[in-house]
């Protein structure tokens, strides 16, 4: 490994977050307005191979892992091909998602397939009609069949909506990562797990 990443505290830079879009299908009402944003042109985005070759040098300089996110990166197309060729960069030893789970349900068998350590779930609320009112989008069946996917397929997962406020019950899976569930209670505000 040529050098590695500090911060001004001297602190290790293990892990980076990855946008790879800015575009989402839902309309959270503390995120974007209803009529959305105005969105970056697409052919100022990186594409996925500008995004492998700057994890590759990243990877080169001690980055660890990775975390996916958006907008919602899986409304962007191909997205699986993209994650097939970042398990394959040396070095990459993490790969956490944050999706909204509109769109990932029929990706999780290969979600599990590859590895991927864990799912941050956006799910602000377990009421459907309060989910209607936040996300202004009828999605709940959607993001809660991706929810018990997630448990089924024994993927570490955690609410992104997590916070002071939410109930919290953790267990230890097979695995012996913990998995969180969070039953109950709304959060009308966002929290990123890291
Ligand atoms: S799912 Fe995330 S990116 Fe999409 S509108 Fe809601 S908060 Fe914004």
């Amino acid at each position: 490994m040529a050098q590695q990443l500090y911060d001004n505290h001297g602190i290790l830079i293990n892990y980076v977050r990855l946008a790879v879009t800015d575009r989402c299908n839902l309309r959270c009402f503390y995120c974007m307005p209803e009529e959305g944003i105005k969105y970056v042109p697409k052919s100022d985005l990186l594409t996925y191979e500008e995004m492998l070759r700057l994890m590759q040098v990243l990877a080169n300089l001690g980055i660890e892992k990775v975390r996916i996110t958006g907008g919602e990166p899986f409304v962007r197309r191909d997205m699986m091909d993209f994650l097939r060729a970042l398990r394959q960069i040396e070095g990459i030893r993490k790969i956490n998602i944050t999706t909204n789970g509109t769109l990932t349900a029929p990706l999780i068998p290969e979600l599990k397939a590859l590895n991927v350590d864990s799912v941050n779930l956006s799910l602000d609320c377990l009421d459907r009609e309060r989910f209607y009112q936040i996300t202004r989008r009828d999605e709940f069946d959607t993001v809660m069949e991706t929810f018990h996917l997630l448990i089924k397929h024994d993927i570490s997962y955690q609410n992104q909506r997590s916070g002071d406020g939410w109930q919290k019950h953790r267990r230890p899976g097979a695995d012996g990562r913990t998995h969180e569930a969070i039953p109950c209670k709304c959060a009308l505000y966002r929290r990123n797990a890291f």
